[in-house]
């Protein structure tokens, strides 16, 4: 089934044509037939952007008013790219919703009563659920037979128990405004959980993991037989690990403290808290952690200090979750730092070998960018690299729904 999958952005829309079935899930031969990017819409100098591999990018810069018409030229696109000769062959379109409040625990197909639902959940993430609702109706509009399917970010944590989910506030808040931990990168966690077992041919019941998912954004999960347990992000995605440019877990009395200080606003404490923590305001220069460990290496004291705060957090996480889980068949690393950046992993791993990890230094070097085991033969726990791949997963949902197959979380 050829299934485009959309991710919406305010004037963005980032795209890719999947192939997938059951047999080619089972066997991770599910491929991306063609991918790109719409940005700027709304604008005379808006970009399209398409890859059909193995050719190169196709970038084209144009005026698109709305998300309507850069859908529509994104499937011409795909027609002259010759990735569908018509547009009939795309069967379904899958969205990645971010926040699917407490009511979604899996993917769903969409229909009038899934769109009042996620727009009840609007209120939770503002910034995102109006504009992944609106590739939804710029889908229905431009492919009217074409399925949907909504795949939210936040239904993998739903299965978190109350005394995870649960914060130390008046209960009256979750009460009247749902305050309560939701984690997100859901469909990042499930992904890379699934090709742990599969890469091991083990069952969901068998085996309890770590996923630490390290990008821009970063979240670590505890993964017990199949189900997400904890996770470090909350109420919103600012909560957990210290990431490019959030601060993750703080004291909210000192939050309380810099606004009455430098009498902030909220507006002003929520650009602070979005834009110019984690790496990037502890350095001060960068919120890359790929700049950060050069110029560390040429003896940036900041930044070498932003690497130690970030790998320490991720330590502390895998210790707590080490707890959690009471035992840990693997820990995995995904995301553009997890996958990528051989230092990070030792640092977050250093002097862990009591709870059962260890990390073989010539292998960790190895492993870049790509998958593979990266602990020693004596290691208690595996320490896997799994390149990360939500766009996959939300067009294997998008095809489990469709059909009417079951859902695994
Ligand atoms: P993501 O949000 O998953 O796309 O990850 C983006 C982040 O990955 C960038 O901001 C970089 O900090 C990081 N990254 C990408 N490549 C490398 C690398 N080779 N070494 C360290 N960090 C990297």
């Amino acid at each position: 089934m050829k299934i485009l999958v959309l991710n919406c952005g305010s004037s963005s829309i980032k795209f890719q044509l999947i192939e997938t079935d059951s047999d080619l899930i089972e066997s991770n031969t599910d491929r991306c037939i063609a991918k790109g990017s719409v940005e700027r819409i709304g604008t005379d100098e808006a970009t399209l952007r398409v890859t059909v591999p193995p050719n190169p990018c196709k970038s084209t810069t144009l005026e698109i008013l709305d998300h309507q018409a850069a859908l529509s030229r994104v499937i011409n696109a795909l027609k002259e790219s010759h990735a569908v000769a018509d547009i009939s062959q795309i069967q379904a379109v899958g969205h990645r919703v971010v926040h699917g409040g407490e009511r979604f625990a899996a993917s769903v197909v969409m229909d009038d009563e899934v769109e009042k639902e996620i727009q009840h959940c609007v209120e939770l993430a503002p910034l995102h659920n109006p504009h992944n609702l609106r590739g939804y109706y710029v889908a229905r509009k431009v492919m009217p037979q074409v399925p949907q399917v909504a795949v939210f970010d936040t239904a993998f944590h739903q299965s978190m128990p109350p005394r995870a989910y649960v914060y130390g506030l008046p209960y009256s808040y979750y009460r009247r405004y749902r305050i309560r931990r939701y984690g997100f990168h859901g469909t990042s966690h499930r992904y890379v959980a699934f090709r742990y077992r599969q890469i091991f041919g083990k069952a969901r019941e068998d085996v309890n993991l770590i996923s630490t998912h390290l990008g821009n954004g970063c979240s670590v999960t505890a993964i017990e037989k199949g189900h997400s347990v904890d996770t470090s992000m909350g109420f919103t995605p600012q909560e957990g690990l210290v990431m490019g440019t959030r601060c993750g877990d703080i004291d909210p009395a000192a939050l309380l403290y810099i606004m009455s200080k430098d009498e902030l606003t909220l507006h002003d404490m929520s650009t602070l808290l979005n834009k110019f923590c984690g790496l990037y305001g502890i350095s001060g220069e960068s919120n890359d952690m790929r700049e950060l460990i050069a110029a560390s290496a040429k003896g940036d004291e900041q930044a070498k200090l932003a690497i130690e705060v970030f790998c320490y957090r991720v330590k502390k996480y895998i210790g707590a979750y080490s707890a959690t889980l009471g035992h840990v068949d693997g820990l995995i690393f995904t995301g553009g730092i997890g996958e990528n950046s051989p230092p990070v992993r030792a640092l977050a791993c250093e002097g862990l070998t009591e709870l059962g990890i260890q990390i073989d230094p010539e292998r960790n070097q190895a492993v870049v960018g790509k998958e593979g085991e990266i602990s020693t033969p004596a290691s208690r726990i595996r320490v896997m690299v799994i390149p990360t791949n939500e766009e996959l997963l939300i067009a294997r949902d998008t095809f489990r729904a469709v059909r009417g197959l079951p859902l695994p979380h």
